[in-house]
């Protein structure tokens, strides 16, 4: 799709800082970080969204989770935790038409976090 910013990414057109990449996903970080760690996984298939996800995508978002687990196991969130998150059209917040699962973190364990009222 040519123009879809992280197409462009994908393509080398619009640069980003990667920090992994195969034949079929890349993952960089957010621009604009929601969190001591915050990275977008994206195939570099142009899919737009979850809603748009066909059954030939099942191979493919299956290897996307496994990668969000080991980019989590790289990054060292995977003991402390972390949150995946698609945001599904303009009212789930997506802003960006191109399938990302953002993958946020960083913050340390939740006893670190004492956030009140959490177990
Ligand atoms: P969403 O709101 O789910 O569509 O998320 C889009 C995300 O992409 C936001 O968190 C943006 O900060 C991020 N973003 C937008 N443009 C870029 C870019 N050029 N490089 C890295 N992240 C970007
Ligand atoms: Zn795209």
């Amino acid at each position: 799709m040519d123009d879809c910013i992280f197409c462009k990414i994908v393509n080398e057109k619009t640069p980003a800082d990667i920090v992994y990449r195969d034949e079929k996903f890349i993952v960089f970080k957010d621009i604009n970080p929601k969190s001591p760690l915050h990275l977008l996984i994206i195939p570099k298939k142009h899919i737009h969204s979850v809603n748009h996800l066909k059954e030939q995508d099942r191979e493919l978002i299956g290897e996307l989770f496994l990668l969000a687990q080991k980019i989590a196991k790289n990054q060292g969130v995977d003991e402390t935790g972390y949150k995946l998150v698609f945001n599904v059209g303009r009212g789930g917040g997506q802003l960006i038409d191109h399938l990302h699962l953002h993958l946020l973190g960083g913050w340390g364990s939740q006893k670190e976090r004492d956030i009140p009222g959490m177990p």
